[in-house]
């Protein structure tokens, strides 16, 4: 007989298995299937080089959920986002500006931590915990939508009956096209390298985000590394000027970061390797199909400005719950998943059209643009309502 589960998850990436741990938690039976093992190491093939930024409302999810106790000794607190404006080569200060998360109370704005030992982490978890069954090594292959229920059929032959099917399963979500939705993507020629530096001068949990051309640079404070100092690094660029950056040697490529840093933390030495990730907006058409409820890069994928990819994700992850807590028995019907599209699918266009704007803002090398940024800049911080209001918008709170 085919075994039959409450939720179907497709994909154990980040957000799948914190969506595994919250529905389990729950109480529903969940299966998460992903056909990629996480890395052991962080210099192993295939490990996620990029570092996360999990603003308060991420945070307070991953709590719920029972995973905070097995990530918190390797977070970095997030306690003040400074911005400086820059212009010309090598860059030239305009204008720097603090944002501190004292200005709004409760705490820092967010903890910073590695993806690839978040993955591992969370997928040792969830390899014992009761009502969530992951299997690693195997995917998801096709799923055919009837009146109650969804039949999933599995990369290694096996099936499942689900009442609901969840696509955490990336950018290029096999779950999303098998359900026929399409997606909307722009491309902007950017490339971001992501990376870990050591440095000289102390983080003093401080994230720093610099704006020349090209894309944001932005340090985020990481813990020591080899009894130093330690941050991670994304830095959007041209793809052209991306892949020579990934071509240089690792002392040029030191100078070019500290130079492009402004030598904020001091001389930056590169302390892992180097990946590069292509930079688009991608939203999905629909977030659901009949018994489908697409999640995190299934959904949206965003530039990675002011640490809102993830933390969009959770944000789906969240809403999906509460409305699956509300009725349980109502799980993967055509009124839920109305619900859920009506909660997230607002807030994720509003969120991908801001950030669009802003990283074409941020990228440009027209001075006039540059002017307006820096106005802009010192307008939002400087009058103090807007400021708090901004900074509300990006730690979550609802843009609906
Ligand atoms: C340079 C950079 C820096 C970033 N920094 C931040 C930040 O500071 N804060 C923030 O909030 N966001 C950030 N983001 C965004 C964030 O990294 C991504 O949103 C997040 O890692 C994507 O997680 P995911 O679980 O949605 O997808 P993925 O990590 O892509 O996971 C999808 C999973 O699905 C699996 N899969 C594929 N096919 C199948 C199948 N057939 N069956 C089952 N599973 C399948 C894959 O193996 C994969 O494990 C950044 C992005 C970039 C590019």
């Amino acid at each position: 007989m085919t075994e039959k589960v409450d939720i179907f998850i497709s994909g154990a990436g980040i957000s799948g298995l914190i969506a595994a741990a919250a529905f389990g938690r729950a109480g529903f039976s969940v299966v998460v299937a992903d056909p990629m093992p996480p890395v052991p190491a962080s210099d192993a093939d295939g490990s996620d080089l990029r570092a996360t930024a999990y603003l308060r409302p991420g945070r307070d999810l991953i709590e719920d959920a029972g995973l905070w106790d097995v990530l918190s000794d390797h977070a970095t607190s997030l306690d003040i986002l400074r911005v400086i404006d820059t212009t010309g080569w090598p860059p030239k200060e305009r204008c720097v500006r603090d944002f501190r998360a004292d200005d709004l109370g409760n705490g820092p704005f967010g903890w910073n931590l590695p993806n690839w030992l978040t993955r591992k982490v969370l997928s040792n978890l969830l390899a014992k915990t009761p009502g969530v069954d992951l299997r690693l090594g195997v995917g998801f292959a096709s799923t055919l939508s009837r009146e109650t229920e969804a039949l999933v059929r599995l990369t290694d032959g096996s099936n499942l009956r689900a009442a609901l099917v969840i696509g955490a399963d990336g950018r290029t979500s096999p779950v999303r096209e098998s359900a026929g939705i399409g997606a909307r993507v722009t491309r902007y020629g950017q490339k971001a390298l992501a990376l870990s530096v050591t440095h000289p001068k102390p983080h003093e949990n401080v994230s720093t985000e610099i704006y020349n051309s090209g894309g944001a640079f932005t340090l985020v404070p990481g813990q020591p590394h080899g009894g130093q100092h330690s941050s991670s690094v994304v830095w959007m660029n041209d793809g052209s000027r991306a892949a020579a950056l990934m071509a240089m040697d690792d002392t040029a490529l030191n100078t070019e970061m500290t130079r492009r840093s402004c030598g904020v933390l001091g001389d930056l030495t590169l302390a892992s390797p180097r990946q590069v990730w292509p930079i688009v907006t991608q939203v999905a058409e629909r977030l659901t199909a009949g018994r489908v409820a697409l999640v995190a890069e299934a959904a949206h994928v965003l530039p990675p400005i002011g640490a809102q990819g993830l933390n969009t994700s959770l944000r789906d992850v969240a809403a999906l719950l509460d409305i699956a807590k509300r009725a349980p028995g109502d799980l993967g019907s055509a009124a839920m998943l109305r619900s859920y599209e009506q909660a997230r699918l607002r807030d994720v266009h509003l969120r991908a059209t801001a950030i669009d704007l802003f990283n074409r803002v941020c990228k440009s090398d027209s001075a006039a643009v540059q002017k307006l940024r820096l106005v802009g800049l010192t307008a939002v911080h400087d009058i103090a309502p807007v400021r708090r209001a901004v900074m509300r918008a990006g730690l979550g709170a609802q843009t609906t």
